[in-house]
Order: structure tokens, then C-alpha cells, then sequence
């Protein structure tokens, strides 16, 4: 039941075509589950606590921070709050999300767990950002960790090349935003 997201890569390795999809379909911007829900924060968990590995340095932990900020800011609910650090990160975390550094295979930014119920409410999260992170521009940095939130969120991947939840980032972006049908898709559960 519970599905893996493998984060964005580094770098734009080819020019694939962008599909965006249309605006009566903006449900396949979340993930879908198994019995073909959209997969979400359900109202009884946000809002979602999260705690930041002791090992992540200052520069880091202010984007993460300012990350989890500018998508509180997008909803009238309270969606993130930080309670503490965290010193070990184990599979399970009782609820509460952690995101830390940690070793992924080079050109993965970051890596999103995304447990969900039957109904598609999530339940269990966990962010491990890649260790070289720290060695990347910060536009760079704020766009992965956007991104990877995105994914707690239960946004999916998308194709649309200018779009926060788009697979890839690259070393000359500003920071983005979300882009009209990402917010669309995501005010349908987080207005
Ligand atoms: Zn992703």
C-alpha cells in the first residue's frame, strides 16, 4: 500500500515533449491509488508535522523551512508545522514526517514515501534529500525541496516542463512557482 515517488534528477537529460493535461482531467496531477483515488492529506491530519534531521546544515534547513512556508502561505488551512529535529530516521515515524539528508543515487534530489488508506487519506510521509544537495545553487535547492513537498502533498510527477511537481530541475531556474493547473489541482483538497 504504500507507493514509492523517486524525486526529480539534476538535470534536464532530453527534450521530451511537455503534456500538459487538460483541465477536466486535473486529478491525474495527484497520485492516483490503487483503487483510483487521488491520494491527499485528509482534513484529520493536517496539519502534517514534520521534523528536520539533525544532520542538515543551516543553509539547507533555512530552504526547507521557507519551502514548507510558501506552501502554508497557498492555503487558508494550516498544512505544515515543524516540531522539533529528529536525530534518526527509521521507517516509520508514528504520523509525524521527517526529512533529512541521506545517500540516493546521484542525480536524484530528493526521494518522497507516500503511505495512503484505502480512501486515499495519507497517513505516513518521509523526505530523504540527496547529501549533494548541499552543493547546488539555492534557486536549485528550493525548487527539489518544493518539489519533494509537493509530493507529501500527494501531487504527482509532471510533465510540464515550468511546473513545480516537474521531474526535473536544472542548474539556471529561478525558484519556481506553482503554475496555474498545479494550483488548480491543488485547491481542490487544500484551498
Ligand atoms: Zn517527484
Amino acid at each position: 500500500m504504500t507507493k514509492y515517488v523517486i524525486g526529480l534528477l539534476f538535470l534536464l537529460t532530453s527534450c521530451a515533449t511537455t503534456i500538459q493535461p487538460p483541465l477536466s482531467s486535473i486529478d491525474v496531477q495527484y497520485i492516483i491509488t490503487e483503487n483510483m483515488k487521488p491520494a491527499h492529506q485528509c482534513d484529520k491530519s493536517l496539519p502534517v508535522f514534520y521534523m528536520i534531521g539533525v544532520n542538515v546544515p543551516a543553509d539547507i534547513y533555512m530552504v526547507i523551512t521557507e519551502s514548507f512556508n510558501y506552501w502554508n502561505s497557498l492555503s487558508n488551512k494550516k498544512l505544515f508545522m515543524q516540531i522539533g529535529y529528529i536525530k534518526e530516521v527509521y521507517d516509520s515515524e508514528g504520523g509525524i514526517t521527517p526529512i533529512s539528508l541521506g545517500a540516493l543515487p546521484s542525480k536524484v534530489g530528493g526521494r518522497t514515501r507516500v503511505g495512503y488508506d484505502i480512501d486515499g487519506c495519507i497517513f505516513e510521509t518521509k523526505i530523504v534529500l540527496n547529501f549533494d544537495i548541499q552543493y547546488l545553487p539555492v534557486s536549485m535547492q528550493h525548487n527539489i525541496v518544493r518539489h519533494e513537498i509537493g509530493h507529501l502533498l500527494g501531487l504527482d510527477d509532471s510533465n510540464n516542463k515550468e511546473g513545480i511537481m516537474n521531474r526535473s530541475v536544472s542548474y539556471h531556474e529561478k525558484i519556481k512557482n506553482l503554475i496555474p493547473i498545479e494550483l488548480i489541482a491543488f485547491k481542490l483538497f487544500y484551498l
